[in-house]
């Protein structure tokens, strides 16, 4: 049996993670992200995909993040009909994000419509509330650490990667004739050091491996983000200021809730409203609360609500709400998506308060080439918003450590759990020369045989097994 693979995406980007192994006949797509970022990389969103979707027997999903995940819906529409295979929080975390997707789309082309500046004269979104829909009727869960038969010659396991609430590592094993090969995706890899979720599994043994690059080229030490925190906050209340927080809806934003609720009860902070003005985010605070067995926090459902809550907490459920957010002049705290600042309720909060030199915005984890959250991290003085130039005049913060991603340290952490080197190693999800420079170092120290795969690129993993 032959076994090839083709890289769709998260190669040489950080987005669009997909890759297609065939074996056999047989088609799995492994992940299914959509392209963020430079215009570029969100044109090939729009491309014919390049591989039938009709053709492709089954999906596996790595954890629910729309990098790994927002192209589903589009690849339904488009004529995939197969079983999409996850965790029950991934399945549940999806419905949420995709959703929001495709709301998103849509906007997108309203606006294109109104503004005439697409070159279609009735530009179409990408994909669909219904076809996010119809792609939840393909969701087949399974839990971590069980083995799932997807094909006569096929099995996969999950591992807990600890990056995001039910995020995997998935082995997956190819019976041949002769023999079984195994193939690893990291799909993205949590910290060692997190307070809500778990380390991420060690792997052993490989013949192929995909690993993740994110930070492959960065340190990033773990530092108690509370200190930051409190320096950051009081600042910002000193000067008579709101702070901004433009989260990732899942994840961060529960992540920071624990932080704040811990500050408030030990008199670091002053207790004032907390806003979480995302949709998305309330509802994935509550799968946290529905899946105790995902995460560290080991306590009921209401002890969880109380442990992240603040008393000060307000879900800002509706668009009207959270306009009104915009005449709170001071003492607040603001967090909203999305976390790179490409769309959602965050652009109104970025249009009325980057200009005011009271206000923080704290960005608090990875900003992709080409996002406005880029631009802000690089210093730019304006940002370009709802067709103006937007000038930034408030504080801007960063904290890294919050990041959900495990750093270079990390990384080699992880992957010298490898008893034997795999014949062949990966590195996809990175960008720029930091992942050029990672994949050297992983030669270099471990000496295993590394490639750095091109978009579109197909590789013949193993001949005749
Ligand atoms: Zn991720």
């Amino acid at each position: 049996m032959d076994v090839n693979v083709k890289f769709l995406g998260g190669a040489q980007s950080v987005t669009g993670s997909r890759y297609v192994i065939e074996m056999n006949g047989f088609r799995l797509l492994f992940d299914c992200g959509l392209f963020q970022g430079l215009k570029e990389l969100r044109l090939r969103n729009w491309d014919e995909f390049p591989v039938d979707p009709a053709t492709i027997d089954a999906v596996i999903i790595s954890h629910a993040h729309i990098d790994h995940t927002g192209y589903l819906p589009g690849l339904v529409r488009r004529g995939f009909n197969g079983p999409v295979y996850c965790t029950q929080p991934t399945a549940d975390l999806m419905e949420i994000m995709l959703l929001d997707s495709a709301k998103l789309q849509k906007e997108e082309a309203d606006f294109a419509r109104r503004k005439g500046y697409s070159k279609h004269s009735d530009p179409q979104p990408l994909y669909t509330e219904e076809d996010a829909k119809a792609a939840f009727v393909l969701f087949h869960t399974c839990g971590y650490d069980e083995k799932v038969n997807i094909h006569k010659s096929v099995d996969f396991i999950f591992r807990d990667a600890g990056h995001l609430l039910g995020s995997a590592i998935t082995e997956v094993f190819i019976h041949g004739e002769k023999q079984t090969k195994k193939i690893v995706f990291s799909g993205d890899i949590g910290r060692y050091r997190q307070d809500m979720l778990q380390q991420p599994t060690s792997i052993d043994q490989a013949d192929v491996l995909f690993v993740e690059s994110t930070y492959g080229n960065k340190d990033n030490p773990y530092v108690d983000p509370t200190t930051e925190l409190v320096r950051i906050i009081n600042e910002t209340f000193d000067r008579g200021g709101v702070l901004v927080v433009p989260a990732f809806a899942v994840g961060r934003t529960q992540g920071l809730l624990f932080y704040l609720r811990t500050l408030m009860k030990e008199d670091k902070i002053p207790d004032v409203p907390v806003y979480i003005d995302s949709p998305m985010a309330i509802s994935a605070t509550y799968l946290f609360y529905k899946y105790p067995g995902y995460h560290k926090i080991k306590t009921t459902g209401k002890e969880l609500a109380q442990e992240i809550e603040t008393n000060m907490l307000v879900f800002v459920k509706s668009a009207e709400h959270s306009k009104t957010l915009n005449d709170i002049k001071s003492r607040a705290i603001i967090i909203s998506s999305s976390g790179m600042m490409t769309g959602g309720r965050i652009m109104h909060h970025m249009f009325h308060r980057l200009k005011n030199p009271n206000d923080t915005f704290l960005v608090a984890g990875y900003q992709a080439e080409g996002t406005r959250g880029r631009d802000l991290l690089d210093g730019r003085k304006t940002i370009r918003m709802f067709g103006e130039e937007v000038p930034v005049n408030c504080k801007v913060e960063y904290i890294s450590s919050m990041s959900g991603h495990a750093d270079r340290t990390e990384l080699f952490q992880w992957l010298s759990n490898f008893k034997d080197k795999p014949k062949m190693t990966f590195c996809v999800h990175g960008e720029g020369v930091g992942l050029e420079m990672y994949a050297q170092a992983i030669r270099d120290r471990l000496q295993w045989n590394v490639v750095v795969p091109h978009y579109l690129e197909s590789v013949n993993l193993f001949r005749g097994i």
